[in-house]
């Protein structure tokens, strides 16, 4: 059954990781995706012609996510392309890891605008052609980390405890319009950037998820298909865990 036939999506940060794998289940499900990335044009392109192979409709465009201006031209492109935007993920993201301690104020900055502004920028840019269609799903890729907080990671945990503010916002705002907005938390994703760590470090954090492994990019973008589609269509302002059991 394909979930999202008819439907044109926009996915930030996609050339790799779970945004990737998220253009890979929507083309599935039968969207059509317009996906962002920062500088990995190679990746991109092959994610394009790996999408239209599938007989999918994809394409990439270059676009800070952090960037205000960047974001509304997105939409004008998108617009322009393929004529309406029914589905916006937020979801590119970074991490800029250290104890509050050594934390410099670039650090903090950076992570809020590249994770938290960056969500603010496109949602803003995109409300009016949904209110327009009275219809659109905003999905926000949170993490686990935004609703219990990490060690070393206080710049990071804030932005994604800010991104569920903002989506619970966001859905009290424009339920009225039909524009629903939830959130995500995934816990920990086996993806490229993890493959490099050690594997003793990896299979302890395995071990103690209550599924004892860790989530695929699929495990995500399943979820991200449902909230995406008309199959969610009574369920906004909520963040739904992808974790395996790790927070429960
Ligand atoms: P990833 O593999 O590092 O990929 C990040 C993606 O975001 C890339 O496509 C990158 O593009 C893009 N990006 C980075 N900065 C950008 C910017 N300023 N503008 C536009 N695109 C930008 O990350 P991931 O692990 O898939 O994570 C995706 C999201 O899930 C993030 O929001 C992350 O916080 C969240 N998350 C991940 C995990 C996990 O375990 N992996 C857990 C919880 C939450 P380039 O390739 O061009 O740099």
């Amino acid at each position: 059954m394909k979930l999202l036939e008819g439907k044109v999506a926009i996915i930030t940060g996609a050339s790799r990781g779970i945004g990737k794998g998220i253009a890979e289940s929507f083309v599935r499900h039968g969207a059509t995706v317009a996906f962002t990335y920062l500088s990995s044009d190679e990746k991109a392109r092959a994610l394009e012609q790996e999408l239209s192979a599938q007989g999918g409709v994809a394409k990439g465009f270059r676009s800070d996510a952090s960037k205000y201006d960047s974001a509304h031209q997105l939409v004008d492109d998108v617009m322009a392309e393929f004529g309406k935007i029914d589905i916006v993920v937020n979801n590119a993201g970074i991490t800029r890891d250290n104890l509050l301690m050594r934390m410099t104020e670039e650090q903090w900055d950076e992570i809020m605008e590249i994770n938290l502004k960056s969500a603010f920028n496109l949602t803003k840019a995109v409300i009016k052609p949904m209110l327009k269609a009275r219809s659109g799903s905003i999905v926000n890729m949170s993490s686990v980390v935004g609703v219990k907080g990490n060690g070393g990671q206080a710049n990071y945990a804030a932005s994604k405890a800010g991104m569920i503010g903002f989506t619970k916002s966001v859905a009290a705002e424009l339920g009225s319009r039909n524009i629903r907005c939830n959130a995500i938390a995934p816990g920990f994703i086996e993806t490229e950037m993890t493959g490099a760590l050690d594997e003793k470090v990896v299979q302890g954090w395995r071990d103690a998820i209550p599924l004892k492994r860790g989530g695929t990019t699929e495990d995500v973008a399943n979820l991200t298909v449902f909230l995406a589609s008309d199959m969610s269509a009574y369920i906004t302002g909520q963040v739904i865990n992808v974790d395996g059991g790790m927070l429960m």
